[in-house]
């Protein structure tokens, strides 16, 4: 059976004239599956009863089985996605007054053990599908619709969900072949539809890939910096000791020729005594002068055994203040359903245990 969300648009093109099918069908099939989130190549009423019935025999729309259902008290809602011999993946919605962003996962775990994350501490366990990644989508549009959120943009007549962040679990660069037909699929006016710049892609700084993207398929960027200089950043993101802060600087540079924004978003983790010092500031200012860009100040998400704890609240302020100052935008990232742990970095995706225990023996890098 071919499941219609693996395939982007132009590869179910592709498959439509392999069966001998008009392309014009093809586009038709992909509005209901992709506009209106049908489940059921049955109900596609507007297809010929035979079409329908072959298609029915040789393809299914199939995303990713929901384990769990969580909605927080500030309206985040995060459903726990079966990804396959016990491991699972998160996409969390946040409703906001004028949209609605879903943040998707690309990989069930991560290889890529950034210091301070929850999904890296996992470890890696595989590649998400095409059809897993847009299935986040395709599922959170479905359900949102099916709920009758009221949003006014909604009302309005669009889909639920406005802008897709990939900042959810696993490093979208290291899945390239899979993400790229999903955003392709997310960006297609006979899918989706969403602009470039409502699509953001968070990496970590895989240097090669970013100028691939750039040459691909551009969407908006955000880099996960967290450090200022190669010796921080090589512990806090071991990324950095193959890609440092140099060539990851000149890949922004070069990314902002095609990219849909004229800046780049610079994530940075605020870690109590890591990264939040006045050196720290002096040298990310220096350090991002000559690229374009906005920084975001992401309050750090503890969770048990990390050996890291969250900047102070002032301290924080203080280090946005001074990046304006210099005359860089910087802001601060509210945190977000933390009752359900849909916050950044808390995506841990274990079916049954989180990994708590077993984090313990980890060596904290708090140097203090
Ligand atoms: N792998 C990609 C995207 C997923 S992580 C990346 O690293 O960019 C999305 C963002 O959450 C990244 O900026 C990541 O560094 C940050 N993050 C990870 N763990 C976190 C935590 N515990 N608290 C706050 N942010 C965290
Ligand atoms: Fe992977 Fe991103 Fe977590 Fe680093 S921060 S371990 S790249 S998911």
């Amino acid at each position: 059976m071919q499941n219609l969300l693996d395939l982007e648009p132009a590869a179910l093109a592709h498959w439509f004239a392999e069966r001998g099918e008009k392309p014009f069908r093809a586009r038709q099939v992909c509005r209901w599956v992709h506009q209106r989130f049908a489940a059921d190549i049955g109900a596609m009423s507007d297809l010929a009863k035979p079409l329908r019935a072959s298609l029915a025999g040789a393809a299914e729309i199939r995303a990713p089985a929901v384990l769990r259902d969580t909605t927080a008290a500030d309206g985040t809602r995060k459903w726990l996605l079966d990804a396959g011999n016990g491991n699972a993946v998160e996409a969390v919605y946040i409703p906001e007054d004028d949209r609605g962003t879903l943040c998707i996962s690309s990989q069930a775990g991560c290889a890529l053990d950034c210091a301070f994350c929850s999904t890296g501490r996992q470890g890696f366990n595989r590649n998400l599908t095409t059809g897993e990644i847009v299935g986040q989508l395709w599922h959170a549009n479905r359900t949102l619709l099916q709920d009758n959120i009221g949003a006014p943009w909604v009302q309005a007549g669009r889909a639920p969900i406005t802008n897709v962040v990939m900042m959810g679990m696993g490093e979208p660069l290291a899945n390239f072949d899979n993400v790229v037909p999903a955003l392709r699929t997310f960006l297609d006016d006979n899918a989706y539809g969403l602009s470039r710049r409502r699509v953001t892609l968070s990496t970590s700084g895989l240097v090669p890939w970013i100028d691939r993207l750039r040459d691909e398929c551009p969407v908006a960027l955000a880099v996960s910096l967290h450090a200022p200089s190669d010796a921080l950043r090589d512990r806090l993101v071991p990324i950095n000791r193959k890609h440092p802060l140099a060539s990851l600087m000149a890949a922004c540079v070069r990314y902002l020729e095609r990219a849909p924004r004229d800046f780049v978003t610079f994530e940075y983790v605020m870690l109590d005594g890591v990264n939040d010092q006045p050196e720290h500031i002096a040298a990310l200012i220096a350090l991002v002068r000559d690229v374009p860009c906005k920084l975001n100040l992401i309050p750090f998400n503890p969770f048990p055994g990390s050996g890291f704890a969250t900047s102070p609240r002032e301290r924080v302020r203080r280090f946005a203040n001074a990046l304006q100052d210099a005359g860089i935008v910087a802001t601060i990232r509210k945190t977000r359903g933390d009752d359900i742990d849909a916050a950044c970095g808390q995506l841990a995706g274990q079916v049954h245990d989180r990994t708590k225990h077993r984090l313990a023996a980890r060596i904290p890098l708090v140097a203090r």
